[in-house]
């Protein structure tokens, strides 16, 4: 084992689940949250993105200056970082987020990007990698515009990175579609259970 040790002695549980903006992905974390049939906890991460209204630091993410934010890195508080949109714009999983979950004997779910996801797993080799796709690529679209607080530009630029993103698909251990969010819910949770019965078996 490699990185497992800067966590602890068992290799922690890390549930990933990656994919473009637009899948609905945020909806689906929440409601494993709350249904998963095994103990869950999201991992709050960093960005140096401002919040956007309705955001709260510590709940929806950590918003840190640049200035802590790399300190932090610096300091290797981190498990993985990225500059997701390749404006300056970083992210990153706090080890302590992993280590929280782990004193709780839960699953950490990280919510990252693609290249993040693939720093966690080449660290913890055991992690579940998840892509969510949408059911169609008029979906992401359609999803992206519906959602007011994104500029045009933000917009196209989350349009590239979707195109990007999908790229990456195929790295991923499991693709689930949303093309129906309890569907959805419901597949990933009998993905974690059935991992959770090897691990113990
Ligand atoms: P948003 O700014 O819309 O909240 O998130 C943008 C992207 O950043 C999403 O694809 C999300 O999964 C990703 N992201 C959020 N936190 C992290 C993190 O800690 N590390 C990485 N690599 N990506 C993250």
């Amino acid at each position: 084992m490699t990185g497992g040790q800067t966590v602890g002695s068992a290799e922690p549980r890390i549930v990933v689940i990656s994919g473009p903006s637009g899948t609905g992905k945020t909806t689906v974390v929440r409601r494993l949250i709350e249904t998963a049939p095994v103990a869950i906890v999201k991992a709050v991460t960093a960005t140096t993105r401002a919040p956007r209204p309705g955001e709260a630091d510590g709940r929806d993410y950590h918003f840190l200056s640049p200035d802590d934010f790399f300190r932090s890195q610096t300091e290797g508080r981190f498990l993985e970082t990225a500059e997701v949109f390749g404006t300056g714009t970083w992210y990153g999983t706090p080890r302590s987020e992993v280590e929280r979950a782990q004193r709780l004997q839960a699953w950490s779910l990280l919510e990252i990007d693609v290249r993040g996801a693939l720093k966690v797993k080449r660290q913890f080799e055991d992690t579940v990698m998840i892509f969510l796709r949408a059911a169609s690529a008029e979906d992401y679209e359609r999803r992206l515009r519906q959602r007011a607080t994104e500029t045009d530009e933000a917009i196209r630029s989350r349009l590239d990175r979707m195109r990007e993103e999908l790229r990456y698909a195929d790295r991923y251990e499991f693709q689930v579609i949303n093309d129906d969010v309890e569907r959805a819910v419901a597949e990933i949770g009998g993905i974690l259970r059935q991992r959770e019965a090897e691990r113990n078996a």
